[in-house]
């Protein structure tokens, strides 16, 4: 049997982010655009209110701290997310990731624990000058020294990097194997001598979260680092990746897209030329039904995902085809939503011109379309079309 029935307590979590959204959050985001980033003390306000409310690290699993919510759960609540700016969310709901719960013994205590709490921050460096859709190709080396590993080498675009508390890094300890067994992850903490945030790079959007370069010249870091085992950090990362994809970029997408519609839905009643609403002119409909119905899709694909990695299963391609058609759907009803609003749409009083700018990465990072389309292909042609999830 389908059931498609959200049980009531669900419900009643995602109504208080959604109110905490629409009441606290949205009123802020001019200011974080405009001066790109907010006074401390407003965001720690809102952060301390977030995680006494149990709002903040809900990915991450009840056992250590965090929300426990299942993925469903996690793509209800995220769309709410998905209403504001992707600064805003960082810095008062939490970015902790998953992959952190592989921690153990005292790295729990240093990093797992604390970053639940909010009270450390986690940057995630993979990609590097050389080395983007390819992250195998990552020069960053981790040779072994008696009890340590010395790092070096450098990684860019990394969200949060200027601000972490310390970073997750991934770096070669077998050159030979790169993917199959050379690839480490290691915890390093930001005052680590060799350590270092090089330039903040500016970026279209996202402003009031920055991305930087993080450096790594002769970094020394002892082997109760390694973050799951020596040579198993490519498939660690590939292993935990899936719940971002469904969450951050498709569930959010969702949310936004949801925003920009009731915002275009209202103007076209409200804004009248030629004598008559908008609204009314069926080339403003057919931008309005469009966006309801590419919202709808991505919606359905999102949520049967998510179904079915709370089975246990795992949807790898429907991942892929989720984070291609949601990223690729929030950019159409972003700009089909400017269109809407006209010459008020490109204008920087409404939230639309920023929810533009800010849609444009969602087709980059965390996996390029191509490189995500590619990855549904090769699948396809391998082991045939199974909507199941069966033959991966
Ligand atoms: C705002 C932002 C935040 C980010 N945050 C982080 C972070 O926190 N941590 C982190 O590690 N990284 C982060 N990244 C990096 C991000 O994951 C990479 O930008 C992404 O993986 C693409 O790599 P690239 O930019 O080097 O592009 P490239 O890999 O150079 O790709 C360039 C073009 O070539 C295409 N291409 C490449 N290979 C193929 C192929 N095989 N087939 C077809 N087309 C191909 C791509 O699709 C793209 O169109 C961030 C990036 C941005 C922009």
């Amino acid at each position: 049997m389908i059931d498609f029935q959200i049980p009531e307590e669900t419900r009643l979590l995602v109504d208080t982010v959604r109110r905490f959204v629409e009441n606290e959050v949205q009123p802020l985001e001019e200011e974080m655009e405009a001066r790109e980033g907010l006074a401390p003390e407003v965001l720690a306000g809102l952060k301390a209110k977030a995680i006494g409310l149990g709002l903040f690290a809900m990915n991450m699993p009840e056992e250590v701290g965090g929300g426990g919510l299942s993925a469903v759960e996690m793509c209800l609540v995220e769309e709410q997310l998905g209403k504001t700016t992707e600064a805003l969310i960082r810095n008062i709901f939490g970015q902790v990731y998953e992959m952190l719960t592989t921690c153990r013994g005292r790295q729990r205590e240093e990093y797992l624990f604390p970053s639940v709490r909010g009270e450390r921050i986690c940057a995630f460096g993979i990609t590097e000058p050389e080395a983007g859709s390819d992250a195998a190709s990552i020069r960053t080396t981790a040779v072994r020294d008696g009890d340590d590993y010395v790092l070096n080498g450098s990684k860019h675009f990394i969200s949060d990097g200027d601000i972490a508390d310390f970073a997750v890094v991934m770096a070669l300890t077998d050159p030979e194997k790169r993917a199959r067994g050379g690839i480490t992850l290691f915890l390093v903490d930001r005052d680590t001598p060799g350590y270092r945030v090089g330039r903040v790079q500016p970026m279209m959007g996202h402003l009031g979260c920055n991305h930087a370069e993080l450096v790594f010249e002769n970094c020394r870091v002892g082997a109760d680092k390694v973050l799951g085992e020596p040579g198993e950090g490519f498939r660690l990362i590939m292993s935990t990746v899936s719940r971002v994809r469904l969450a951050h970029i498709g569930a959010r997408s969702v949310g936004m897209a949801t925003r920009v519609l009731e915002l275009a839905r209202n103007h076209a009643a409200e804004r009248r030329q030629f004598g008559q609403p908008i609204g009314e002119f069926q080339m403003v409909q057919k931008m309005l039904a469009d966006m309801a119905t590419d919202i709808f899709a991505a919606r359905m694909m999102i949520l049967n995902t998510a179904w079915e990695l709370d089975q246990g299963r795992d949807p790898r391609d429907k991942l892929s085809m989720v984070k291609v058609y949601a990223s690729e759907m929030m950019n159409r009803v972003a700009d089909q939503g400017i269109q809407v609003f006209g010459g008020m749409g490109w204008c920087k009083e409404l939230p639309l011109e920023r929810v533009y700018r800010d849609s444009r990465v969602l087709r980059i990072y965390d996996g390029t379309s191509e490189i995500h389309r590619m990855l549904i292909a090769r699948n396809l042609l391998r082991n045939g079309f199974a909507l199941e999830g069966d033959h991966v």
